[in-house]
């Protein structure tokens, strides 16, 4: 059989393993926006079917026989067909090298530990958790093992979520960021120059109206609805099942404004990465994000360096007041910028504004990486968790559901996952100035509401390129240098230092 004979065959596979996939995702879509709630049980089943469907069709020994061949046959396939068989077999190797036993062992912790930690969160009891917790780690040193790693152990399960990023590039980023974040938040919070936020709280904000904003300005950033369309759900989500069809959910509340505002340009910046990969590339790997953190900052350069500027609202700023004519009446555009760039410490991530956020992800990361490296056990997470809070932001921690156990990540055996979120931040901010040198009007443009000049910067410089690079390979194709802190830490210490007059 010639290379391009196989090639094609495993193509028509995984096709079909895409397919198997993507019709998970639209149950699972289902699932969290308009599934009644009896339907539960039934779907857990459909889901788990189709996962197993989809993991026996793609782990047969045949396509690991057929990408050996075809690694081999390398000089007769173009560099396309290369890098999917290069990244084939990277996915290929993650879903063999752990034993079924292994594989199903975790699935039983992970059950169990999720309704240990949602009773543990609520009664703030941390001792209801650790045993699973001990588990979960144990699980996680050992699943390190079976993958294979170079240096840190966590490198193994980063790999599963940020391929090409290592502990050892991360940790003196984060050092920096936690301190210079640290320093960031004392002298904002020390500042006179507070902004006035009683008319944000104190109004009822119809959330029919807040609606029909969101959809205004996911229109105006160039989302396509005719591949796409919004809906309401707990938690905010963008999931595709093709390029053509890409969705985005938000969550709206009466007595906060810019949180459903946030929520859709958050997903809008998710969903036009995943509307930007290439017609050629359908039902392939390289039509998928290069990593969670280049995900990340998709979503929270249009969030927060360009939905929360005062250029963009220079613009949108007289829409919304279109559509709370009575409630914006007497507010001024400086005080509507300042409020929706408020900071606050808080204990809860996700509460966390643009400045304190990267705080709490440093936090677990260094606890993370602590446990993996055999460092830290499960039974010392909660003092060590505390004593960070209180050095990086000076809060005093009452009780462990608002500390270490409010979030879900680590309950499903989710380690490695956290650093993803903030170095979305940081590459967003190192490709800010390179699209600014691109596109010198881009400030002008956003405050005339011209949003489409830099989606098409984005589609053709990130969208695009589907996975044909690492997020290290794409971060030193756009700026010629390594993954740096520092453009993040100047972008925020400028901005906050002029909205707090620092
Ligand atoms: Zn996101």
């Amino acid at each position: 059989m010639s290379a391009q004979t196989e090639y094609n065959e495993l193509l028509a596979k995984l096709a079909e393993v895409n397919d198997l996939h993507k019709a998970a995702a639209l149950l699972s879509w289902d699932q969290q926006t308009y599934m009644p709630p009896k339907g539960a049980k039934a779907r857990g089943e459909q889901l788990a079917t189709l996962s197993a469907l989809a993991h026996r069709l793609f782990t047969k020994s045949q396509v690991g026989d057929t990408l050996q061949r075809l690694a081999e046959a390398s000089a007769e396939l173009s560099p396309d067909e290369n890098k999917t068989v290069e990244l084939t077999q990277w996915h290929y190797d993650r879903a063999t090298r752990l034993p079924e036993a292994f594989v199903k062992e975790c699935s039983e912790t992970e059950a169990q530990a999720f309704e240990a930690w949602t009773v543990a969160k609520k009664n703030a009891d941390f001792k209801t958790f650790q045993p699973h917790l001990e588990k979960l780690i144990s699980q996680a040193r050992r699943r390190a093992d079976y993958y294979g790693y170079e240096g840190s152990p966590y490198n193994a399960l980063l790999e599963s979520f940020e391929r090409g990023m290592t502990a050892e590039k991360i940790q003196p980023l984060f050092a920096e960021m936690a301190a210079r974040l640290s320093d960031l938040t004392a002298r904002i919070l020390a500042s006179p120059n507070q902004p006035k936020t009683d008319w944000l709280d104190d109004t009822e904000w119809a959330v029919d109206r807040q609606w029909d904003f969101s959809i205004l300005i996911l229109r105006e950033m160039g989302y396509d609805f005719d591949a796409g369309r919004q809906d309401k759900s707990a938690h905010p989500f963008t999931t595709n099942f093709d390029l053509h069809d890409v969705r985005v959910t938000t969550r709206l509340h009466p007595k906060m404004l810019f949180s459903g505002f946030r929520s859709s340009v958050h997903e809008g910046g998710h969903a036009l990465y995943e509307q930007g990969f290439l017609d050629a590339d359908r039902r392939t790997p390289l039509a998928e994000a290069i990593s969670l953190g280049i995900h990340e900052s998709q979503s929270r350069m249009w969030e927060n360096m360009i939905g929360c500027s005062r250029a963009f609202w220079t613009n949108y700023f007289p829409r919304l007041r279109e559509h709370f004519p009575q409630e914006l009446n007497d507010v001024t555009l400086d005080e509507l910028v300042r409020a929706v760039n408020k900071v606050d410490r808080t204990l809860i991530r996700v509460e966390a504004d643009e400045v304190t956020y990267g705080i709490h992800i440093v936090i677990r990361f260094e606890i993370e990486l602590a446990l993996l490296e055999g460092e830290l056990e499960a039974a010392d997470i909660p003092a060590a968790w505390n004593a960070k809070i209180k050095e990086y932001l000076g809060l005093d921690v009452p009780d462990d559901g608002v500390g270490c156990l409010q979030d879900v990540h680590w309950s499903y055996g989710a380690f490695g996952y956290f650093p993803t979120y903030a170095l979305g931040n940081l590459y967003a901010a190192q490709m800010m100035p390179r699209i600014e040198k691109d596109l010198p009007q881009l400030w002008e443009q956003v405050g005339r509401g011209e949003l489409l000049p830099l989606r098409e910067w984005l589609r053709k410089n990130v969208h695009e390129v589907g996975s044909r690079k690492t997020a290290p390979e794409l971060i030193a194709s756009l700026t010629g240098r390594g993954l740096e802190a520092e453009p993040f830490l100047a972008y925020l210490e400028k901005k906050y230092g002029e909205l707090y007059r620092l």
